[in-house]
């Protein structure tokens, strides 16, 4: 008689336990704790900057922002973490970021490791070059030159599988220093996502231009552990929002716009 009574206490108690809300290390339990550490860039201009102020700005800054508030979490309450391209996979694997939003291609390869979200934009390998050369004008111009790009990008990969003959590859840890070299004279061109060299020449109209056709496709995916398959899906979900909303053009017309890069389409969103 005790057990019958006992029991439905006994199967509620289980029931709170065990359904009442995210695991603690999900990305919507950590979310739950009220705040969040994200991994992005501090360097490029127009996807995401850390400005002197401590602020960060661009358009992976918004990304990042919208998937956080839809899971609860106030941008004050946002960790922002420098995400190399070199040190992706091992911030996420390790734990010491939530999610990644870095200009971070979806990959098979990084796949085995990881899982993404997205894609939330589309783009392609590009050609930087000084203002003032009118000898590079695209990727078949680069036999003998020196050609930046970035340790662990697709971009590098990309020379060294494509170009090698006669390219000779340089590489440093971020696309800032790739420019400074460019700038200085130390190298010839640097090589890696047109959005990405487009907000570079942004800023430097006078002195850098995009040169050339896009000649890959990379796909920005949110970074995130591999098994947070319902985290996954909370991200695609914000994703999903932030286009439909608008708020996914109005962020790229307010951070990429001056780059003169016309506004594309979202793209739509593949990995589940
Ligand atoms: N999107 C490419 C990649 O994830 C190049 C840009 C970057 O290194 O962040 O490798």
């Amino acid at each position: 008689m005790l057990l019958r009574r006992m029991l439905p206490i006994a199967v509620s108690v289980a029931l709170l336990a065990g359904c009442g809300g995210p695991a603690e290390d999900s990305l919507e339990g950590r979310a739950d704790s009220g705040s969040l550490t994200i991994g992005i860039r501090f360097d490029q201009p127009g996807l995401a900057q850390r400005r002197i102020d401590g602020k960060f700005v661009g358009f992976d800054v918004d990304v990042a922002k919208f998937i956080a508030a839809d899971l609860g979490v106030d941008e004050k309450r946002i960790s922002w973490v420098e995400a190399r391209s070199a040190d992706r996979e091992k911030m996420i694997m390790s734990g010491a970021v939530d999610f990644v939003v870095a200009t971070y291609s979806i990959t098979d390869k990084r796949k085995q490791q990881v899982a993404f979200a997205g894609p939330y934009f589309e783009t392609g390998q590009g050609v930087l070059v000084r203002y003032t050369d009118d000898e590079i004008t695209g990727p078949d111009k680069l036999n003998g030159k020196n050609l930046c790009s970035v340790s662990n990008s697709t971009s590098a990969q990309k020379v060294v599988d494509e170009f090698a003959q006669g390219v000779r590859l340089v590489e440093y840890g971020q696309y800032s220093d790739c420019v400074t070299a460019l700038l200085a004279g130390n190298v010839d061109a640097v090589t890696t996502d047109e959005v990405i060299l487009a907000g570079f020449a942004a800023a430097n109209p006078e002195l850098l231009k995009v040169v050339g056709p896009k000649f890959s496709t990379e796909k920005y995916g949110v970074g995130l552990p591999k098994d947070d398959v319902q985290g996954r899906a909370k991200v695609n979900g914000a994703i999903d929002k932030m286009i439909s909303s608008g708020e996914w053009t109005r962020s790229f017309e307010r951070n990429i716009g001056q780059s003169g890069i016309e506004v594309p389409d979202p793209p739509r969103i593949t990995e589940q």
